[in-house]
């Protein structure tokens, strides 16, 4: 019996020996060597196998790589039920470093349809950004 894996790319379940992808013909080896670890990440966050997402997300969290915060929040909105998934989401969006995408990635997420992402989404922004409380109507 052949060991399995997924395609990086695909994501589609192939032969541990094929360096081919027989499904969306990528080579592995080149695609792993040419593509930088934090894009590999990115794109594991469409994967559709939720422990692979969740390694990604905790990845780039610590890497604290710029690019990751409008990925990160659209995985939180593409799996719109997986709430533990949301709430890493969100902490892994605040290890980001301060920029103006980090901030529009939480405030996508102050609209997403589960409450407790909503509610850590705002609290998030509420902690690095005092003056942006959604209380604003003070007239
Ligand atoms: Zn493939």
């Amino acid at each position: 019996m052949t060991a399995l894996t997924y395609c990086p790319v695909c994501f589609k379940e192939i032969p541990s020996e094929k360096c081919i992808c027989p499904f969306c013909m990528t080579d592995i080896r080149v695609w792993s060597r040419s593509t930088p670890y934090t894009s590999r990440l990115v794109h594991a966050l469409e994967n559709p196998h939720s422990e692979v997402r969740m390694g990604s997300i905790l990845s780039l969290g610590r890497r604290g790589d710029l690019a990751a915060d409008c990925p990160l929040a659209d995985c939180a909105l593409r799996w719109p039920t997986d709430v533990v998934q949301g709430l890493e989401i969100v902490r892994a969006i605040d290890l980001l470093p301060s920029s103006p995408e980090r901030r529009e990635a939480l405030e996508r997420l102050i609209l997403h349809p589960s409450r407790p992402i909503r509610r850590a989404a705002e609290e998030t922004l509420r902690g690095f950004e005092p003056s942006l409380r959604p209380t604003k109507q003070k007239l």
